[in-house]
């Protein structure tokens, strides 16, 4: 039972009294006959009471809310109200004997079946004790009251046989109607549940989805988007709603020729608030109203950023891989004849009868056969790492020691260093091979600012990092993708070997290493360690 219920019923109720009490009060003012059979005075008093008892009744229904308890109360007031109007209005003659009707029914509405054959045989005793005292004279006339006073003993069997027969019909009715409109209100309440659950559930999954969804009308102006494609987009929903979708994916056609594009694993680019440029993968579908006509476009869209820099490591893992092996091999093959022609050159060098030309000439050779070796030394490390002999040491001290190197190396003299290491932060790796690592970073960074600049040399613990920063002028876009492979250099001296060894000993120790353009330009060089 709802308060709507319980208020609909007392206002009703208010209604039926005024209706036919007052008729009947206006009835007979207006009568023809000119006889009161009726004192009026009791139809007042009656009329006052019923709407005193309605007030109350509401302000209990304020305070206790629909209980079960007042709707019983109420319906048990009516049946006595009910039987004294009979009782004033002739008994056996009253013809307001179908009220008992009308309270069955309200039972139906407010109560259980069993409250409702329990009305039903309340308003028979009720009006059959009624009738049966005014019968016999047990109870006094009302002053004034017009009562039959010869009924024939029969006739008032015959009419207390009909009502209460009625009563109890109506009564085992409403009872049986009472069991089919709880059991609909059940199967509705039940439907109404599934339906609030299924629109929370579509909420939450629309909310917690970490892929974006747009949704477009046929002009391909955004109509709705989920919380994933606002990160992505950058953007809050109020400001993208109505803009055109090309704002944000300026490369994506969906539309050609008045249809929409269904699309299956699309790529694309997307531009978002801030003007940077992702990859996206997207799906789309088309939507279609209750009459299936076509509504508008549902686009799903994840960043592929890390996926797609994932797929460069690899790649270029892979041909490191490749080319690492063959030229390894060939390393290995050059580096024993060329020990054996210096140190052939190195003999004949010991001759005293040399012209100074000639140990000149052998001077070059021993010099630049060690320049190549050193070169294949260089290129073997990256080629073939020794696996890596892992150990917990302090990032300080690490940090410190190559710090040192700098300070001692003549390159690194028009340059400002600074270390950053929280004192207890430990690392766990090969220590020589990480110490190589970093010093490349450190030399390249170095190379990239001959004119002086800002050098950054950090350990972040948190994200288990080794961090090399300069202020130089970068990595331009477009050699970002080369720069770790091997021999790809762009000085005049270099070996194109230093990032690719680096590349390697990360790899070798799980980790990975990323190149991040710097804020004012220059160059971050990232090792990630795994944890
Ligand atoms: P090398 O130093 O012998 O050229 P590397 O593999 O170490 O070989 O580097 C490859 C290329 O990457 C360099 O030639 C340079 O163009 C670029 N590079 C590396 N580090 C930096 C840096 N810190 N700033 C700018 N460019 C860099």
């Amino acid at each position: 039972m709802t308060p709507r219920l319980m208020h609909w019923f007392l206002g009703v109720r208010v209604l039926v009294i005024g209706l036919f009490l007052g008729g009947a009060i206006v009835f007979q003012h207006k009568g023809s006959t000119g006889y009161l059979w009726v004192e009026l005075r009791c139809l007042y008093l009656l009329v006052a009471a019923a709407y005193a008892q309605t007030l109350v009744s509401l302000l209990l229904v304020r305070m206790f809310g629909p209980a079960r308890w007042l709707a019983q109360l109420q319906i048990g007031l009516d049946l006595l109200f009910a039987t004294a109007l009979i009782h004033i209005t002739g008994g056996i003659e009253s013809f307001f004997a179908s009220f008992y009707i009308l309270i069955i029914l309200s039972g139906v509405l407010l109560l259980s079946r069993r409250d409702v054959l329990i009305v039903a045989s309340a308003a028979a005793i009720l009006y059959g004790g009624l009738i049966n005292l005014q019968y016999y004279r047990f109870i006094p006339p009302v002053p004034g009251l017009a009562l039959p006073l010869e009924i024939s003993g029969v006739e008032t069997l015959y009419k207390l046989f009909i009502n209460i027969s009625a009563f109890l019909l109506v009564g085992l009715l409403g009872g049986l109607l009472v069991s089919r409109l709880r059991l609909s209100e059940h199967d509705r309440q039940k439907i109404t549940i599934d339906y609030e659950e299924l629109e929370r559930l579509n909420r939450a999954i629309l909310a917690n989805m970490t892929s974006g969804l747009i949704i477009v009308d046929r002009q391909l102006c955004i109509r709705s988007m989920n919380a994933a494609a606002e990160d992505m987009l950058c953007v809050v929903f109020e400001h993208a709603y109505h803009t055109q979708l090309s704002r944000y994916f300026p490369d994506v056609t969906l539309l050609q020729d008045g249809q929409f594009q269904v699309v299956s694993r699309g790529e694309g680019w997307l531009v978002d608030g801030m003007g940077n440029r992702r990859p996206i993968g997207f799906n789309t579908s088309v939507l279609t109203d209750p009459a299936q006509a076509v509504d508008g476009l549902l686009i799903t869209f994840q960043d592929l950023t890390n996926l797609k820099e994932m797929e460069e490591r690899l790649k270029r893992t892979d041909r490191l891989a490749a080319v690492g092996q063959l030229a390894a091999g060939l390393a290995h093959e050059i580096r024993n004849p060329l020990a054996s022609i210096s140190g052939s050159v190195q003999l004949l060098r010991e001759n005293e009868a040399l012209s100074p030309e000639d140990r000149h000439l052998m001077n070059i050779v021993v010099r630049e056969a060690d320049r190549l070796n050193g070169l294949l030394k260089e290129f073997l490390l990256f080629a073939r790492p020794s696996p890596p002999h892992q150990i917990w040491f302090k990032a300080s001290t690490l940090i410190g020691e190559l710090a040192d190197l700098c300070t001692a190396d003549g390159r690194f003299a028009a340059l400002e260093i600074q270390q950053n290491s929280p004192p207890g932060a430990m690392i766990y790796g090969d220590r020589n091979q990480l110490q190589q690592a970093v010093w490349n970073l450190l030399i390249n960074a170095a190379e990239a600012m001959p004119e002086g600049g800002r050098l950054e040399l950090a350990y972040r613990p948190l994200t288990r990092q080794l961090v090399v920063t300069d202020s130089g002028p970068g990595v331009s876009e477009a050699l970002r993708q080369k720069i770790y492979d091997p021999f790809f250099t762009t000085k005049d001296h270099g070996t194109g070997l230093g990032l690719a060894t680096v590349h390697s000993i990360v790899e070798a120790h799980g980790g990975t290493l990323e190149h991040q353009p710097g804020i004012d330009g220059g160059a971050t060089f990232l090792i990630s360690l795994p944890v």
